[in-house]
């Protein structure tokens, strides 16, 4: 396995970036679980009418699709967020999880939860599109 050449000084901004991005995922996922309540109670009581309405709607069914969306991959990155930060505090940081070398900084700069190079996550984004 390959030697992290990231250094305490590096770690720790990426750190803090990481931080920050937990903090302000937390807080999208607040918001729209706030949201997702708020829509719940409007609606309340009100079933019957939503199912014959329904295609009617679909302006609102479009917003909640793009709140589960929005919702489900901020929870995954939290998710690799929280990974990441794991990383940082096993000496594992920058290292791909496919292939064990080691992560370019630029990638991590725009990326700072990457878990793998830009060569695997290619493969993979790869071969979750061809399931689809
Ligand atoms: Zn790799």
């Amino acid at each position: 396995m390959a030697k992290p050449t990231y250094n305490k000084v590096k770690l720790k901004q990426f750190e803090e970036e990481l931080l920050q991005e937990r903090e302000e995922t937390m807080k999208v996922i607040r918001d729209i679980n706030a949201m997702q309540r708020r829509g719940v109670k409007d609606s309340g009581g009100d079933l019957s009418s939503y199912s014959t309405h329904q295609a009617d709607q679909g302006t609102d069914s479009d917003t909640l699709e793009k709140e589960v969306f929005l919702l489900e991959s901020m929870q995954e990155k939290l998710r690799n967020v929280n990974l990441a930060l794991n990383r940082i505090y096993e000496g594992k940081f920058g290292i791909c999880e496919m292939c064990h070398t080691e992560i370019e900084e630029a990638r991590l700069k725009v990326v700072p939860y990457a878990n793998m190079c830009i060569d695997c996550k290619t493969e993979e984004e790869n071969k979750r599109n061809k399931k689809r």
